[in-house]
């Protein structure tokens, strides 16, 4: 598609991330920080003006601090600590009075001034080796930018505060953002930045939102209240169009809709193909409401619980027992049917704002996942006996993110094994037997899979961090999510390395990426040898569907021939033609 400057319509193409075809008024998110800019002062009487205007920001900054303060709910009022210490950073002089002094001294802007005495600030605390009054850092950034913000009149807009229905216009939306969005009024979203596995758009498509992301310069193309359509199934927005594209995409919002209710009727169908192989469909959870979604749609149980988004959501660490509850529920729910609990996976994209996570320059290769609750043993602990204690409720076993080599599953085992200590001592009742797994989602646990699997359960292959790690793509990059592709020959070949090794061992092994929900892929899954494939559960009906109109013998053959081929676009192609006998 192209992009026509000035008036009329403008076509753009991003990544389709959730999908569904929508129409409605854009409503523009400012989530950009505040951008400072150097400014000289040549008359001495607008210095003052300067100064008082940066007292000003300090006030208004104080009053908003103490508003919050005063409606924060009973139940995480100790976390009020954090905006007292807010409050003191305001007051303290390396901020502020170095500040004023730096604008009367130098002549130059408060905003300036006031990034020179963060600067400063940074510098000392990069010098204390002690990582607990290092990591204080953030909190200052935080007041900075928020003095910043009042300097510049910006306000940042809460999303569950959006009542109209529009279609949201970002530069780019964090996992936590999303999941404040009101869905019974957000028609849905596009934004600047973005790919095709973000954390955003796998919850936008778990959340039923359609979005379109990796716009590139979206923010800039729009206005508030511009008519837009957005297609999440092709990755393609239309701003301001003209009536025929209005129809045109009203054919094909009906046409979705029609396809995609055939196929929902056949959901609880289940997955055989066409000589007699049963595949297991499994579905991907993030919150307690999806469960329901989940049968519906006809998953044989849950394969993935993202269970971060319950700390994302709430003010401060959940408790064991808001946990034991949550998981209690969904075990429930889903039985007899089992559903795997994946321990914490926060950092990355998904930083909670009330968590001690320091800032990192590459968060993708930083403190995440079973790394960082390694380093927070009683968050893992806490969370372990949550789940013990929902495992007699259900068919319950528990998986960990992100695993790199073997001294992380024995050093988190330990953990599970104190958690199961204290359950006994406290005589309270749980599955001692519960299976425990771990993903494949670093390409060291690839390498290493034959000897990773003598020490758990099952294997659960994660497409999404594994293109990212193998490819040395990040994930939430649109300048590379070109290349975040299932269908690059390195990452068919360690799949199957996976799943060899996992059936030599005699373990289980699923799949829980993308991919999974991917149509174009099945073929491919299902020829290497995989039986288990866990996904989105929207996407379940669809990929049911394609197991039952193909043979394991025909998608054996597939993949003996891709392996043929070296490229990820050769391999595309193959997948692409061999779509046309199964999809419409
Ligand atoms: C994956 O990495 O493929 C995966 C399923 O986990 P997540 O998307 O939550 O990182
Ligand atoms: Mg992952």
């Amino acid at each position: 598609m192209t992009k026509h400057p000035g008036p009329g319509p403008k076509e753009l193409r991003g990544i389709g991330v959730s999908p569904g075809i929508i129409i409605g008024k854009a409503h523009l998110v400012d989530r950009s920080k505040a951008k400072v800019q150097y400014q000289y002062i040549i008359n001495d009487a607008h210095i003052n003006r300067e100064v008082r205007r940066f007292k000003e920001a300090l006030t208004i900054t104080e009053e908003q601090l103490t508003t919050l303060k005063n409606s924060m709910p009973d139940h995480v009022k100790e976390l009020a600590v954090i905006l007292d210490s807010h409050r003191l950073i305001l007051k303290d002089t390396m901020l502020n009075d170095a500040t004023v002094q730096k604008i009367l001294d130098e002549k130059i802007n408060a905003e300036w001034a006031l990034m020179r005495s963060l600067q400063e600030i940074r510098q000392i605390f990069e010098q204390i080796d002690d990582k607990y009054i290092s990591g204080r850092i953030n909190d200052v950034e935080n007041v900075a930018d928020r003095i910043l913000r009042n300097l510049s009149g910006k306000k940042q807009q809460h999303l569950a505060e959006i009542t109209e229905r529009v279609i949201i216009v970002a530069h780019d939306l964090s996992p936590g953002d999303t999941t404040e969005l009101n869905v019974s009024r957000v028609m849905g979203f596009i934004t600047d930045i973005g790919g095709r596995t973000s954390h955003t758009g796998i919850l936008a498509h778990a959340l039923q939102i359609p979005a379109v992301v990796g716009l590139e310069t979206v923010t800039d193309m729009v206005k508030e209240g511009d008519l837009l359509i957005v297609d999440g199934n092709a990755g393609e927005v239309v701003v301001n169009p003209e009536d025929n594209d209005i129809i045109t995409y009203q054919e094909k919002q009906l046409e979705h809709e029609a396809y995609t209710s055939s196929i929902a009727r056949t959901g609880h169908l289940p997955a055989v193909t066409i000589d007699g192989h049963k595949i297991a469909i499994f579905a991907n959870m993030e919150f307690l409401e999806e469960v329901t979604a989940v049968k519906e749609h006809g998953g044989e149980g849950i394969g993935l619980y993202r269970t971060e988004f319950l700390y994302l959501r709430s003010k401060g660490l959940p408790s064991e027992d808001d946990l034991f509850e949550d998981y209690r529920q969904v075990a429930e729910i889903i039985a007899p049917n089992p559903v795997t609990i994946r321990s914490l996976d926060l950092g990355g994209d998904k930083i909670p704002t009330t968590l001690e996570m320091s800032k990192e320059i590459n968060p993708a290769l930083g403190l995440r996942a079973i790394r960082f609750c390694l380093k927070e043993p009683h968050i893992l602990k806490t969370q372990f006996r949550a789940i013990l204690r929902a495992s007699i409720y259900g068919q319950i076993q528990v998986m960990l993110p992100m695993v790199s080599g073997l001294q992380e599953i024995l050093d988190a085992k330990r953990i599970l094994e104190q958690a199961k200590k204290e359950l006994d001592q406290e005589k309270i009742d749980f599955n001692h037997d519960i299976k425990v797994g771990i993903m494949i989602e670093v390409p060291s646990a690839v390498t290493m899979a034959d000897i990773l699997a003598r020490h758990v359960d099952f294997f659960s292959i994660g497409t999404n961090d594994l293109i990212q790690y193998a490819l040395a793509i990040d994930r939430n990059n649109e300048h590379v999510a070109y290349m975040a592709q299932p269908f690059h020959p390195a990452i068919l070949k360690m799949i199957q390395q996976v799943v060899v090794a996992a059936k030599d061992a005699g373990i289980a092994v699923s799949l829980c990426g993308e991919m999974a929900g991917d149509p174009l892929c099945t073929p491919f899954l299902l020829g290497l040898g995989l039986e288990n494939l866990s996904m989105n559960a929207r996407a379940i009906p669809l990929i049911k569907n394609v197991v039952r109109s193909i043979t394991l013998q025909e998608a054996c053959d597939d993949f003996k021939n891709v392996m043929k081929l070296h490229t990820e676009k050769a391999v595309r192609t193959y997948a692409l033609e061999r779509s046309k006998n199964y999809l419409p």
